[in-house]
């Protein structure tokens, strides 16, 4: 390894998920210098495994009111609709320009794209690739483009460790490795935190990499007690743990069914409401798992959900697919405004890592795609109008590998933050030696309601008074509920 190298450039980007991806791109089409470090193969990353697809007004039914409403709908009086605003409006310019790029999206003969419904939404608005294969294509393409982008240098294999800070301002960031990257913006898009709980759909580096260097540095989050469970993952099957089931294929008709054979939730409710039901009816029954039963979809439209399951030994055109909610995707994250820019000056924050509010209490299926390409290329053209005169300073020493959860914190967010939550467990969970899960535990604490996908057996109701009352949590303080603009 290089040492002390310092690597110069405008921006410094962070994760090559999709909205790592799409910023660096964004950036070097607007002619700036980036460098992009991504700690793991592209297989690993949540976007790669993105199989329903990215939510977009396109339909002639559909308009951006309408997503809008479903979304906020979704979120539960928390949304923040400036941001979601944003999300509608330009979501299908987004999507437009990704297949500028070159991604195939599935259409049909006369070249109209193909849209797939989804829980929570009221008319079909999911553009998808390969039918479940949306975001393998589309990391796929777009990583393709940036290592073909002479302006954009790649540090594959390379861990960030800190924030690299001058005064109060974030000049660049430090590698676990001795390199740093010096910029005029640095963006954060390490992804979510869903793989601190033990059962997850997300891939193992879901960390919450990115909000920990952020709150080291100084910077606000926000919303950490709210973790969406995805109510239909794999169960029970050895290599297929935790393997999800898009929610796409109960949109084309695939059913739930308990241990009797019934129905008995409204397959499309939003996840929140599906995941309770599942783990109520689980915890009457005593049953592990109910059955997905998809025999009457078309194996066609699903190639990978159905190879994946067959290869795994499951035939789900022949028989019902076990499964049961597993954690899936952070609402809560490091707090940015509209233009993906931080509490702390230089440091943005993009796709998972970031809170802009949008999601609010419980994200609306498929939105989050389309927030990585829609934050991703504002974030980029913020950063690249951060002034270039920062002052010189000495390069930060390695940064500290950052602190890797022991199986016993994730087994302690799965219990004490898990689906229905208590203040016991909660308490319990400020003691955690993780500090990510301490303030997990301190937002949650603090949201005394339950609201969304953050539920409380000792406080069942919401409470209007925190309707669009954010939890943001900076340094040691306790959390503060604030309302954003
Ligand atoms: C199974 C599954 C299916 C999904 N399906 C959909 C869907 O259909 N539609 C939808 O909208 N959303 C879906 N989601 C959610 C969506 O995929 C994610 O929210 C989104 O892809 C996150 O993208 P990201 O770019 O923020 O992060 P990620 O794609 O997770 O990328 C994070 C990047 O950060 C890197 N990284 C992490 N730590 C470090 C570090 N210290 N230093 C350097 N690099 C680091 C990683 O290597 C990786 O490159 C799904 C999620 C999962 C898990």
């Amino acid at each position: 390894m290089p040492g002390e190298a310092v690597i110069c450039s405008d921006l410094a980007v962070v994760g090559a998920g999709a909205a790592g991806l799409y910023a660096a791109l964004s950036a070097a089409s607007a002619g700036a210098s980036v460098t992009l470090v991504s700690a793991t193969p592209l297989a690993q990353t949540a976007s790669y495994w993105a199989q329903g697809g990215i939510a977009a007004a396109l339909a002639v039914e559909d308009s951006f009111a309408r997503h809008l409403a479903d979304t906020e709908a979704a979120g539960r009086n928390l949304v923040r609709r400036s941001a979601a605003q944003v999300l509608v409006r330009e979501a299908p310019a987004r999507v437009a320009d990704l297949e500028r790029l070159g991604v195939r999206f599935d259409a049909d003969r006369h070249g109209v794209l193909a849209l797939g419904l989804e829980g929570g939404h009221s008319v079909r608005r999911v553009v998808h690739a390969g039918g479940s294969a949306t975001g393998r294509r589309v990391v796929r393409q777009l990583s393709a483009l940036v290592v073909d982008d002479p302006s954009i240098t790649v540090l594959e294999g390379a861990r960030a460790a800190t924030a690299w800070m001058h005064e109060d301002r974030c000049v660049g960031v430090a590698l676990e490795d001795g390199r740093a990257i010096r910029a005029r913006a640095t963006i954060l898009a390490t992804g979510g935190a869903a793989a601190l709980w033990s059962r997850t759909t997300n891939p193992p580096g879901s960390l919450g990499i990115g909000m920990s260097i952020a709150h080291a540095a100084g910077a606000a989050l926000a919303d950490l007690e709210f973790l969406q469970f995805h109510p239909t993952a794999v169960i029970g099957i050895p290599g297929r743990e935790g393997f999800l089931v898009t929610e796409a294929i109960r949109g084309e008709g695939a059913t739930l069914h308990g241990p009797d054979g019934e129905r008995f939730v409204e397959e499309l409710a939003p996840r929140d409401e599906v995941s309770r039901a599942i783990a109520a009816l689980l915890a009457r029954t005593g049953a592990t798992s109910v059955g997905l039963d998809m025999r009457h979809v078309d194996p066609s439209l699903f190639p990978n959900v159905v190879s994946a399951l067959q290869d795994a030994g499951l035939d789900p055109t022949r028989e019902p697919i076990p499964v049961s909610p597993a954690s899936h995707y952070m609402m809560g994250g490091v707090v940015t405004d509209l233009h993906g820019r931080s509490t702390v000056a230089g440091l943005y924050a993009v796709g998972e890592t970031a809170c802009t509010g949008l999601h609010g209490a419980n994200r609306l299926a498929s939105n989050s795609l389309s927030e990585c390409f829609v934050y991703g290329a504002r974030a980029a053209r913020a950063g690249l109008d951060e002034s270039a005169s920062a002052p010189s300073t000495t390069a930060p020493a390695a940064g500290a590998p950052l602190e890797h959860p022991a199986r016993a914190t994730q087994e302690a967010l799965w219990r004490d933050a898990g689906i229905v939550r208590t203040r016991a467990g909660l308490e319990r969970l400020t003691r955690d030696p993780h500090p990510l899960a301490r303030l997990i535990a301190a937002c949650a604490l603090a949201r005394e309601e339950s609201r969304g996908a953050h539920q409380r057996a000792d406080l069942p109701t919401v409470d209007p008074a925190l309707d669009h009352r954010h939890t943001e949590i900076r340094g040691d303080a306790p959390p503060a509920a604030v309302r954003w603009a």
